[in-house]
């Protein structure tokens, strides 16, 4: 892993601009085509703060665990995630696990892990998503945040 040039505090905006466009779109508040473009506009907006390469994917729990290891991160997030990959994974969609870098303002590396649900623009429903997101033991405060406003 390359040290990330990503600062945590624009990744922490971009992630929560993210999670309200794609609840305002499982909510049924805006189409399909303005989601995507809403997600274009965000991307474009950041493209000088919020860099790829500081994302990484994994196929598998293995491989996610072994780059968590190899660097010197904390475990402690891998059974939540898989715990949401695996509903996923039984709702008959594909995944990934993500692992996003930053940096702190004193010069340390913070990470964001997630899972990547893959071609699911149209076939995903409000009602897998709350699956997934409530599949672990222990809700994350995020979880807990998009839960409460899909249900509403
Ligand atoms: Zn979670």
């Amino acid at each position: 892993m390359n040290v990330p040039k990503t600062r945590i505090e624009d990744l922490l905006n971009y992630v929560r601009k993210e999670k309200i466009i794609t609840r305002e779109f499982f909510k049924g508040k805006i189409s399909l085509e303005k989601r995507n473009k809403m997600f274009e506009k965000l991307i474009l907006e950041y493209r000088h703060r919020i860099f790829p390469e500081d994302s990484y994917l994994f196929d598998n729990i293995g491989e996610f665990w072994k780059f968590l290891i190899d660097n010197n991160l904390s475990t402690d997030c891998v059974t939540h995630e898989m715990l949401h990959a695996r509903k996923a994974f039984l709702l008959g969609y594909d995944i990934k696990y993500c692992c996003r870098m930053a940096l702190t303002d004193d010069g340390r590396i913070a990470f964001l892990p997630s899972i990547n649900i893959k071609d699911t623009n149209e076939k995903m429903n409000k009602e897998d998503l709350l699956a997934i997101i409530s599949a672990t033991d222990v809700l994350s405060e995020e979880d807990k945040n998009m839960i409460e406003y899909l249900k509403e």
